[in-house]
């Protein structure tokens, strides 16, 4: 065992925002002291969504109190409730089958792509039933899901297109932003995702005028917005903060070159490890069309002898996520017994997300691909 050459590299760093903390303490003070006092859903509010939606060339976007607070909201307005089933992936995170199983639809669980740990389309098409009300793919770590495979699927069922693109704002696949596939789409602005904020909130983005209205309603109560206290339909508390509003259209001048430097990072591993799959450690491809970049994962065969190895030098990692969804024991009643999702399951078993942020370092960088390589070259893949 080599001792570690440089300070532990983390996996979340404690300086993530540190540029650009006098900005937040003057955004608190100046909405803190302001006449109007208005904390929620005013114009901070309204400016970052109109920001946001000439920036996608989107119908619409609005903001709401999170990422799974905007999947809830669409799976509402969508009419999807009991009786209904949704089909998400069957690897990923919490949110795909809670929402669903929280508006009183069924999650189906679909089989993944084994190289792009996304939803498979043909997986998902051989779930469809009469009872199907949307599909709901995500994409992941830092490969979009097959999104034109999704869109024609769904307009040949004449099903809706929930895309969970809570991680990958700032993708694009054929020259499509992630988030602009679905019938709607979602972004997460929690600190660790790629436009992440030091807070919770997340945004609908959505050409259709239609649902628009209805998520407008639904996050702050079933109101209109213009005629407070007569409710329409039966909402949420799902409004978002003037604070991060304007916090976020400040930074939002900093996101191309934070979403480059996150990309060269990416490609930067990927080259490295490009031959490591015959030795256990398989990396996705150099990046360009349909990559974003929120964690960097790859899939190692002796993934925990990876990670010791990791931290043994000082790298930090993280395993998203050791369990596929059908089964985590919340999920397991609604997952078919005697059902198999052997790439879900192979994904659970191997994957580690690498340190991915900006302002990692060159050195860090190639610190962090010399200890990957070194692993693999060490063990053959067959530790
Ligand atoms: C983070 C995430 C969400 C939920 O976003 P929150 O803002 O944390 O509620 C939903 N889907 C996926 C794929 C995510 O990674």
């Amino acid at each position: 065992m080599t001792t570690p050459t440089t300070a532990t590299i983390p996996f979340f760093p404690a300086d993530l925002f540190e540029e650009e903390r006098d900005a937040l303490l003057e955004t608190v003070r100046v909405i803190g002291t302001a006449a109007s006092q208005r904390f929620i859903l005013g114009e901070h509010t309204a400016r970052f969504e109109r920001e946001l939606c000439d920036r996608l060339g989107a119908g619409d976007v609005v903001a709401c109190s999170s990422g799974t607070a905007a999947l809830t909201l669409v799976l509402n307005a969508m009419g999807v409730g009991p009786g209904d089933e949704v089909v998400v992936p069957a690897f990923g995170c919490a949110p795909l089958a809670a929402t669903v199983v929280n508006i009183g639809a069924r999650p189906v669980f679909a089989d993944i792509d084994p190289v792009r740990l996304t939803m498979d389309p043909a997986a998902a098409e051989a779930l469809i039933t009469p009872r199907t009300k949307a599909l709901m793919p995500a994409h992941m770590f830092s490969t979009m899901a097959d999104m034109p495979r999704f869109r024609e699927l769904a307009d040949r069922y004449d099903l809706r297109l929930l895309e969970d693109s809570a991680v990958a704002q700032g993708g694009t696949l054929l020259g499509r932003p992630a988030g602009r596939w679905g019938d709607a789409g979602v972004y997460s602005f929690v600190q660790v995702k790629t436009f992440g904020m030091p807070g919770e909130g997340g945004v609908v983005v959505t050409d259709d005028a239609d649902l628009a209205t209805r998520v407008r309603m639904l996050r702050n109560h079933g109101q209109d917005g213009t005629r407070r206290f007569v409710h329409h339909r039966i909402g949420h508390n799902s409004r978002f903060d003037e604070v991060m509003a304007a916090f976020q259209t400040h930074r939002l001048a900093g996101l191309d070159r934070r979403l480059a430097r996150r990309a060269d990072i990416a490609d930067y591993y990927s080259t490295r490890f490009a031959s490591l799959a015959a030795l256990g450690v398989s990396a996705p491809p150099v990046g360009g069309d349909g990559r974003c970049h929120y964690v960097y994962t790859v899939l190692a065969t002796h993934r925990e002898a990876l990670r010791a190895h990791l931290a043994e030098r000082g790298v930090d990692s993280h395993v998203y996520y050791p369990r596929t969804l059908p089964a985590q024991p919340a999920f397991a009643p609604h997952a078919p017994r005697d059902t198999h999702w052997p790439n879900a399951a192979s994904a659970a078993r191997r994957n580690l997300a690498l340190p991915l942020y900006p302002h990692l370092s060159d050195i860090q960088l190639e610190h962090i691909a010399d200890t990957v390589c070194a692993f693999a070259h060490e063990t053959r893949g067959a530790r």
